[in-house]
């Protein structure tokens, strides 16, 4: 196939524009380098009235908000998912990993939860604690000044509260707690289990002149026209062109492999143009890596070469290893107290007002490590497929089952923000049996040889699912209210979510000083390839009981102030 070259000579070249590709366009360009954004999925700004999903009614989609194509409902601001036509994955030996992936400019970040967590020192040095999986080779200390400026350039909600596994941030003033929050404090406060607001990055005050505030009309997910949560497109790659960063933006481009020279050092990468379907090769002098964990993965694992026979960097055999996933477990209930409840306005933001960190000693407890509370609840904007069943609330408290009609009309509004949920959002262990692959078989549509996942769960995860139904039962109790379904036993995992699930995963080229035992070193950069560095959530060591983005973004400036002052001494 003829290869059409471009002869502009890049001094960075990043593959994918998420939360780490966007932060290193940032950066990067911010410091006069001049900057290729090769993004496999086409524009998008919120702003643009042919894209926006936000104020739509549920009236304007033909399935009253359902989901048709996208996985979290019609108006869901992800153009992907779990399942994207034409780029399949394969499973091995039983596997159920499921992979979602945003094709878009922006990635996942146009439609995250926004849930902005910072690690501990202890969620980096977990193995000295617990002997478990491997410790960071870096701490809390070099990570801080990183999470500051995230914080101070981004903005993030929350409240001081000195906690050691939370570490404090600069805050913008949180949201108050609605009423089914309040009860959520008062039912976990019986159970010992504390409640603080919620850090998430939608910003409640003015940060910057390019950015709006919110309006809580609780619609994050379909990314905001305001600019006020964080998009990468929205607060880093379109406030960095404005800034007059000398940045490239090549997108419907799907990056097949990363090109080296005869030394092995990285020239560029080759891409597949979706629309004339032709491939092209752009040339730079540093390539970074932000294609998410997996697509890094897939990317590296496919550029071999006479030098790097199983992929580029791969001496280690690590890359696609210690794949892990947060662990998750949801339940619900019904609290009769809020019953037949005044209905008025209590929008937010997009998602939760408080949240519970993890509070529990493990040598109290049958497994490792911890997880956080999220909340969900309220009065939101009624859609099909993303409420309550009244029926099954009559059957639970004993009324006439069925109706239409009036009788219908009456049961909603009686049930109307009645129910409330949480998801346990917990830390795994990173285990080098957990990975994704390459299918020695298998290729996409634009004939790029795809992922095999093998991922097992163990009964550490299953544990930690156990104990996190066991709270909500308690929670839901100690609200007076009645909880749905009953706590699902061993044979299903005790409600584990499937590994993937909770699209949290990291790891496929872990960090390290050790050359045999990590992918990248402390600055993300490969132990094997000086040019190449990697700033997704590939070099998470382990994940935390936490939100991975926050120390993705954090990570991503970090390495970028590293790759520019390698740059200015020469040394790559
Ligand atoms: C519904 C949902 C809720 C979430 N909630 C939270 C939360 O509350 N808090 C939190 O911390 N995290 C959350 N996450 C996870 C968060 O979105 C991810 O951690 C984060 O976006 C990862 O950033 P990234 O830059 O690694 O990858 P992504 O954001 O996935 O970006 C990768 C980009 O690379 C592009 N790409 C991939 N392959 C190629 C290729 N071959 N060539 C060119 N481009 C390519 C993709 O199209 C994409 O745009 C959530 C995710 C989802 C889906
Ligand atoms: S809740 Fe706030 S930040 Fe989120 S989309 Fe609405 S206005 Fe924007």
């Amino acid at each position: 196939m003829q290869i059409i070259e471009s002869s502009t000579m890049y001094d960075v070249i990043i593959v994918g524009s998420g939360a780490g590709g966007g932060m290193a366009t940032k950066v990067l360009s911010e410091a006069g380098l001049k900057v290729a954004v090769v993004e496999a999925g086409p524009f998008f700004d919120p702003k643009d009235p042919k894209q926006q999903t936000q104020f739509k009614w549920p009236y304007e989609s033909p399935r009253r908000g359902a989901s048709t194509v996208r996985d979290f409902g019609e108006f869901d601001m992800a153009l992907g998912g779990w399942n994207i036509e034409g780029e399949p994955y394969t499973q091995k030996n039983g596997s159920k990993f499921a992979w979602f992936r945003s094709r878009m400019l922006g990635g996942r970040t146009n439609h995250w939860g926004r849930i902005s967590l910072r690690f501990s020192e202890r969620d980096f040095k977990h193995r000295s604690l617990d002997g478990l999986g491997e410790d960071w080779p870096i701490g809390y200390s070099d990570v801080k000044p990183y999470y500051d400026r995230v914080d101070k350039l981004i903005g993030v909600f929350g409240s001081k509260e000195g906690l050691e596994n939370e570490p404090d941030g600069f805050f913008l003033p949180a949201p108050k707690p609605r009423l089914h929050e309040l009860y959520y404090m008062d039912g976990a406060k019986k159970s010992g289990v504390p409640v603080i607001p919620s850090r998430m990055s939608m910003v409640t005050k003015k940060v910057n002149k390019d950015r709006g505030i919110c309006v809580y009309c609780g619609q994050c997910g379909r990314s905001c026209q305001y600019y006020a949560d964080f998009s990468s497109g929205s607060c880093l790659i379109f406030p960095a062109q404005a800034n007059g960063g000398q940045i490239d933006l090549f997108v419907n481009s799907m990056v097949r492999e990363v090109t080296t020279n005869d030394e092995g050092k990285a020239t560029g990468v080759l891409y597949i143009n979706k629309e004339d379907r032709k491939e092209y090769r752009l040339k730079g002098k540093v390539v970074v890596m932000a294609a998410s964990a997996c697509s890094s993965a897939r990317i590296l694992l496919n550029s071999k070469s006479k030098q790097h026979p199983g992929g580029l960097g791969n001496s280690s055999g690590l890359i696609g290893k210690y794949l892990h996933d947060s662990t998750g477990a949801s339940r619900g209930g019904f609290i009769p107290a809020m019953m037949d409840r005044k209905i008025y306005n209590e929008d937010g933001v997009g998602g939760m007002h408080v949240y519970s960190p993890w509070w529990l000693d493990n040598k109290k407890l049958d497994f490792p490590r911890g997880y956080h509370i999220e909340v969900w609840g309220g009065l939101g904007m009624p859609n099909y497929g993303f409420g309550f069943n009244p029926n099954s609330i009559n059957e639970m408290i004993g009324e006439d089952v069925g109706g239409y009609g009036d009788g219908l009309r009456d049961d909603v509004k009686r049930y109307y923000g009645s129910t409330l949920g949480f998801g346990g959002r917990g830390e795994s262990i990173a285990l080098e049996s957990n990975y994704c692959e390459i299918d020695p078989t298998q290729v996409d549509e634009f004939g790029i040889p795809v992922l095999r996942f093998n991922y097992q769960w163990t009964d550490h995860e299953r544990y930690q699912a156990k104990h996190m139904h066991e709270t909500f039962e308690e929670i839901i109790h100690n609200m007076g209210g009645t909880v749905f379904g009953d706590a699902p036993g061993k044979d299903q995992d005790y409600g584990l979510n499937k590994p993937g699930e909770i699209i949290h995963e990291v790891g496929t080229t872990r960090m390290g000083n050790d050359p045999k035992r990590s992918v990248v070193n402390k600055f993300e950069q490969m132990h094997d390839v000086e040019n190449v560095f990697i700033v997704d959530a590939g070099p998470f060591v382990s994940q935390a009981d936490k939100n991975p983005t926050w120390t993705i973004l954090a990570l991503a400036w970090r390495t970028s102030d590293y790759i520019v002052e390698q740059l200015k001494q020469q040394n790559i």
